[in-house]
């Protein structure tokens, strides 16, 4: 496929405000492409990405070098370039711009395909070395030198890793379900997606071996699973309820979760909760599961917590971030210091994901050697309400944060990527305070008045729709962002800012500043309210009305662990609100 046609794709893609349109433009895309290799190329390039996060291949291009590759290519200073950038604010546009006005005469240019894009931002992502950068200016340029306009304006995005198109990993499943079978198959690539995190693959396998290939794709060492989410309840006779007492209860930590893989060669991976890899920030996690855990080959689960070296207790989850934000690693991990609690495992040489939960338990508590850096989950079996509220107050005694309970039911498998009522999770401030604290997607800014004039002060924020893949408002917030907050959300929201509203955002109300769904904040609020003003449940609960945080309230927290699709789904605050109403009544 030629590139230029991929950037005409791409561009009715960035001009739709509508997601339904969205889909079905990929879907005309995805009929057009035969070659299993350029399907895939074409749908890593849709989300910006070369290979998936956790691979760790960084493209490694600053806007300073795409600038210096621009100017090259059209033959002008990079000063001129810059300036450009500094009025535009989209590498894309200034690429597109300065093609348009070229001065380099190049006669002999080359047509670009896909195949050649990709293959040499492929390269790029893989040269290392002495006068690495050089040779990736040379690469970029050498591609933009041939580009028409349109093309260098997603040449340039790419390089930049973001696209712009509000293109999501869930809206490529959906039109690959369509292109090659039927939207009700969207449910099997899931599947597979969940245990197989690659775009690029997953199109590959669908094209070569069709949807028997894409059944049959499993977990493997070295690969992150999506991970196994869960509901929430508010009390233990409600958990009971749900599960119908066949349950387990584990004390919940609050650190940050994390998924280590033990590979046939004998390296360990590790990867975040967003599937990143984060091997290298954890030595001491390395040397502890080397020691203490018996496995040749396995894939494991836990909760990395944050003590303190003089008590020997856990730390809050923002000891951690600290941790993150040092560049000593061998220093921080001393003062630092985590201690693992291993709450599952998925794979010991071959999957585990369909066993229930107390034979992977089982499995855990052969293989996990307890000391003080390491030890399963501390977990009970409550065969009375009574019991598991004796374990609940146990654990909020010990500074945690709650409960998780998990079903021991015969249906008790690991289910990847899903939130489902296997687990769920009970947490202290549920019970003192009228809401839980969510998670919630920035999809606006808007500018504040006074001192704070000319900034995004105040933020439109909102919920998942996981079924129509889209993200509803549910409030405005203003409060709780000190000084040095406002100062990073600028900073943090700068590349997702938008004229037009992201095609995934459902609104009603109109922020000076569309945002991008990307970045995920905890909010608190005093209850949830009908709302004419947002679409959270629009029509659900009653006609004409949504509902709405009152008062809310940033906690402090960014939750930068989280892509947007892992905020507060629609779903779960509509089982808030009934639930407040209830209590309301009684
Ligand atoms: P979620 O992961 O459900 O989207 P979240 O990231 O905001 O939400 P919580 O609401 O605090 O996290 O609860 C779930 C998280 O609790 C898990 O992702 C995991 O990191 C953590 N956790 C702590 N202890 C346990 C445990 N014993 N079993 C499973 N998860 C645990």
């Amino acid at each position: 496929m030629k590139f230029e046609d991929l950037a005409k794709y791409l561009l009715r893609v960035e001009k739709t405000t509508g997601r339904i349109e969205m889909v079905n433009i990929l879907t005309e895309l995805y009929r057009t492409v035969k070659d299993p290799e350029e399907a895939a190329y074409i749908s890593y390039i849709l989300l910006g990405e070369i290979e998936p996060p956790y691979k760790g291949g960084e493209l490694g291009l600053s806007e300073k070098l795409i600038t210096r590759a621009i100017a090259k290519a059209a033959g002008y200073d990079t000063k001129t370039v810059e300036k450009k950038l500094n009025e535009l604010g989209d590498v894309g546009l200034v690429a597109e711009e300065m093609m348009k006005r070229k001065r380099q005469m190049v006669f002999l240019t080359q047509e670009l395909t896909v195949k050649r894009v990709y293959q040499t931002f492929k390269k790029i992502s893989k040269v290392q070395g002495e006068g690495a950068i050089e040779t990736r200016v040379k690469l970029l340029t050498s591609l933009l030198v041939d580009a028409t306009p349109l093309e260098a304006r997603y040449i340039a995005r790419l390089a930049d890793g973001n696209m712009r198109l509000g293109v999501a990993d869930m809206t490529i499943l959906e039109a690959l379900a369509n292109a090659k079978g039927s939207r009700e198959m969207k449910p099997r690539l899931e599947r597979a997606y969940n245990r197989l995190p690659d775009i690029g693959e997953i199109t590959k396998i669908l094209l070569t071996e069709g949807w028997e290939g894409i059944d049959k794709v499993d977990v493997t060492p070295g690969i992150p699973v999506r991970p196994m989410l869960a509901e929430r309840v508010r009390s233990p006779e409600e958990a009971w309820e749900k599960t119908r007492g066949r349950l387990a209860a584990e004390f919940k930590y609050d650190g940050e979760r994390m998924q280590i893989h033990i590979l046939p060669n004998g390296n360990i991976e590790i990867f975040s909760r967003r599937l990143e890899r984060i091997t290298h920030q954890f030595p001491d996690v390395l040397e502890v599961v080397r020691k203490y855990v018996d496995l040749e080959v396995g894939i494991l689960e836990g909760e990395a917590v944050a003590v303190d070296p003089e008590t020997g207790e856990f730390r809050p989850f923002q000891e951690l971030m600290r941790r993150k934000r040092k560049h000593d690693i061998h220093q921080v991990a001393k003062e630092i210091p985590v201690s693992l609690r291993i709450f599952d495992i998925i794979y010991d040489g071959e999957s585990l994901m369909n066993k229930t939960f107390p034979e992977r338990r089982k499995r855990l508590e052969e293989v996990v050697k307890t000391n003080e850096n390491i030890a399963p989950s501390d977990i009970t079996y409550p065969k009375t309400v009574k019991e598991l509220w004796d374990f609940f107050h146990l654990s909020v005694e010990q500074g945690l944060e709650g409960l998780m309970i998990k079903s021991t039911g015969p249906d008790s498998i690991y289910q990847a990527g899903a939130r489902g009522w296997l687990w769920i999770k009970l947490k202290r401030d549920y019970r003192s305070e009228l809401t839980d604290t969510l998670d919630l997607v920035v999809v606006g800014g808007l500018y504040g008045r006074g001192r704070k004039a000319g900034v995004l002060s105040s933020f439109l924020m909102a919920v998942y729709d996981h079924e129509n893949d889209v993200f509803k408002t549910i409030c405005k917030v203003g409060t709780g962002f000190k000084d040095e907050d406002i100062v990073e959300m600028n900073k943090l929201l700068k590349p997702y800012l938008r004229e037009k509203k992201p095609a995934r955002v459902d609104a009603k109300m109109e922020p000076d500043k569309w945002v991008e769904p990307a970045i995920v904040l905890e909010i608190t609020a005093a209850e949830i309210t009908l709302s004419p003003l947002h679409t959270c449940a629009y029509n659900k609960i009653e006609e004409g009305v949504g509902l709405a945080l009152r008062f809310p309230r940033f906690t402090g927290r960014y939750r930068l662990d989280k892509r947007p699709e892992d905020a507060t789904t629609e779903k779960e605050v509509i089982e808030i609100y009934k639930r407040q109403r209830r209590v309301g009544v009684e």
